[in-house]
């Protein structure tokens, strides 16, 4: 069994990344421009704004982020995202979610263009995806692909089972996997045989949202298997997959944490990198 390294793989990208920044500095005369607004003051947010921006600074992308209170109005939030929008030396906007419960979360991210939509969560770049046309992915399922690229898992001819149908994490998921040739099966909570389906899995990736849910005897012997869940039990962080069994039939494996959670924001640097290009071609 090969344990896949999301922090390895994510210290690469990043590293390549910068090497990327500075010749488009070079070449442009200005940084590659990545904007993060944060509306309120949710822990966790911060915590992920924080990261995000540190993340730019190491990989010579120049940050702008922008920090309104709680009760900021919806039109405050969208003049802001609007200004962004405008501005050419931002290459990329992220609206962190969630956003406070009175704000139209719908209508604020309508205000990020699409060559702008760093997060992929656009209906354009989602029907690009859904086209195998090129655009911005979201980060967490682009992450896995990353993951598969660097360990010369090809998931051609190979049969994928993905549990989860989110905007942001199954879906495009599936589609990412369907444009690399898998032959591709969505699962959810309707799904009639969930063991079954994803006993069949060469390449298994669990995006649900439930502690150790996918066990042992669901898991086909010699499967790659992805857990993208992120859950918090008894303090620690524990992943969709039952990793202490899974792992003794798995041929890789992704642990949580440090499997794909380091991708996300390596990819989402990745997409700013991506979207700054596009913006001068
Ligand atoms: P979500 O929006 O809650 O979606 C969960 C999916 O799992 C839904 O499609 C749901 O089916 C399905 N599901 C729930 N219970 C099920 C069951 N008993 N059997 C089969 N399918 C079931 O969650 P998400 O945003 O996609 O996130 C999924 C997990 O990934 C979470 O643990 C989250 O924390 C983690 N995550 C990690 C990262 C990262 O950076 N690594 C990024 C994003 C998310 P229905 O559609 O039928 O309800």
């Amino acid at each position: 069994m090969t344990l896949i390294d999301g922090k390895k793989v994510s210290a690469d990208v990043r590293a390549e990344l910068k090497t990327e920044t500075a010749a488009f500095e070079t070449q442009y005369g200005k940084k590659v421009g990545l904007a993060v607004v944060l509306v309120g003051e949710d822990p966790a947010s911060q915590v992920y704004v924080r990261n995000k921006i540190r993340g730019c600074e190491e990989a010579g992308i120049r940050s702008f982020a922008h920090y309104l209170p709680a009760n900021a109005s919806q039109s405050e939030v969208e003049e802001l995202v609007s200004a962004l929008a405008a501005d050419d030396n931002v290459h990329g906007i992220l609206v962190q979610l969630p956003l406070p419960k009175h704000l139209d979360e719908e209508k604020i991210l309508a205000c990020i263009p699409t060559a702008k939509d760093v997060d992929g969560f656009s209906a354009e770049n989602i029907g690009r995806l859904a086209m195998n046309e090129e655009g911005t992915v979201a980060c967490t399922p682009s992450g896995v692909m990353e993951l598969l690229k660097r360990y010369e898992i090809d998931p051609r001819g190979k049969k994928a089972v993905v549990v989860g149908r989110s905007n942001i994490v199954g879906r495009p998921m599936a589609l990412l996997l369907l444009n690399a040739d898998a032959t591709v099966t969505v699962c959810h909570s309707r799904t009639a045989d969930l063991k079954a389906e994803c006993a069949q899995a060469d390449i298994l990736v669990a995006a649900i949202g439930k502690p150790k849910f996918i066990t042992a005897d669901m898991v086909k012997d010699g499967a790659v298997v992805v857990d993208v869940g992120i859950n918090r039990v008894d303090g620690k962080l524990v992943g969709d997959v039952d990793f202490e069994e899974v792992s003794k039939k798995a041929s890789y494996i992704t642990p949580v944490p440090g499997g794909v959670g380091p991708m996300t924001i390596a990819m989402l640097l990745k997409n700013a990198v991506a979207c700054a290009k596009r913006a001068v071609r």
